[in-house]
């Protein structure tokens, strides 16, 4: 790195720490699901993004420590909203219930103090819920061709890592752009390539029952719901958004003894919003929702603790620089460059 490109870098820092009282507002809610040690990564980019490095987390929760962030867990996050208060206040929250969350996330969490959230979708617990984005990448992994279904269909080569990265982003384009069809089309895909039935993601993706009432009982754990079966709300009429929300919560308050107050929306983005979700989610039980719409937290949250936004770091490119500007609401009302980035590395949630 050059001199002057250093010299920019600590001007812009400098810039950025001035500017944050107009741009961080009160602080973030982080939306993570994996951590992983680097060379645990997914070999395929779109699952990566789902999957930060133990290395630049545990930087990440270093640099909010020496910032003066306060991390806070999600109870009584929002009667802290609207109270003064200069410290940024940080909720970390991780989403769907993956197995690394207890293994390799939580001694981080013990290392820098920092409570958190993790949301569960029971059906993936149950394996009842296909993780189609993880088995994907298996049926890709095991062959040097993939079939997309289509008239005609196509054959895909899958020999190099460029080859898979690029029948994984067709086949997940088919899987993406079928809507409410999606499960039928996934299907379709299975059956193309010879298969009955999804290929299994890795073997212990997800945690155990077992696993998830030791993580509960950690006193930094929260554990909020996720849906039963991780589908798009906005398919869903009223009453099948009830029942997924309030399901999830029973099932889950059923297996950990304990009260579940949070929810987060599967997918969650502005768009991903049903309408009347606020008043279905307060139906269902919960105390706080919380979306994808990737905004930092303002006082003026504290009356939609059921449409809270959520900032997701990328797993793909990880930079400790962008994770700054991110978590400072840098890249919502400055930079658009950074803002493409962000946008052209969606996650799932
Ligand atoms: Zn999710």
């Amino acid at each position: 790195m050059s001199v002057v490109h250093r010299v920019k870098q600590a001007v812009f820092r400098r810039l950025r720490r001035l500017a944050g009282p107009l741009t961080h507002g009160r602080g973030a809610i982080l939306c993570q699901h994996r951590v992983l040690p680097e060379s645990e990564k997914s070999p395929i980019s779109v699952p990566r993004d789902l999957e930060l490095s133990t290395g630049h987390f545990a930087s990440v929760l270093d640099m909010l420590s020496r910032q003066g962030c306060e991390f806070v867990p999600l109870d009584g996050l929002t009667d802290r909203l609207s109270q003064a208060g200069r410290r940024r206040l940080i909720a970390v929250t991780l989403d769907d219930g993956y197995r690394d969350n207890l293994t390799v996330a939580l001694p981080l969490f013990e290392r820098f103090g920092v409570p958190f959230t993790v949301y569960i979708t029971p059906g993936l617990l149950d394996g009842t819920v296909d993780p189609w984005w993880y088995s994907l990448q298996t049926l890709l992994l095991g062959r040097q061709t993939a079939i997309l279904p289509g008239s005609p269909p196509t054959s895909l080569p899958c020999d190099t890592p460029a080859d898979r990265e690029a029948a994984y982003r067709a086949l997940y384009r088919q899987v993406v752009d079928a809507g409410a069809g999606r499960l039928a089309v996934l299907e379709a895909i299975w059956r193309a390539n010879g298969l009955d039935a999804p290929p299994p993601a890795a073997p212990g993706l997800f945690l155990t029952w077992d696993e998830l009432r030791d993580l509960a009982a950690h006193p930094l754990a929260t554990i909020g719901a996720h849906t039963l079966t991780h589908p798009r709300l906005i398919w869903l009429d009223p009453a099948g958004i009830v029942a997924e929300l309030r399901g999830s919560r029973e099932r889950l308050e059923q297996e950990i003894g304990r009260p579940v107050r949070h929810v987060a929306y599967p997918h969650g983005s502005e768009r991903d919003m049903p309408p009347g979700i606020a008043q279905l989610a307060r139906e269902a039980g919960f105390e706080t929702g919380t979306t994808t719409i990737p905004r930092c937290l303002s006082p003026s949250d504290r009356d939609r603790v059921w449409t809270l936004p959520r900032k997701a770091l990328p797993g793909h490119g990880e930079d400790l620089d962008i994770a700054d500007r991110m978590l400072r609401g840098w890249d919502d009302r400055f930079d658009p460059r950074l803002r493409r980035r962000l946008e052209a590395t969606k996650t799932f949630c």
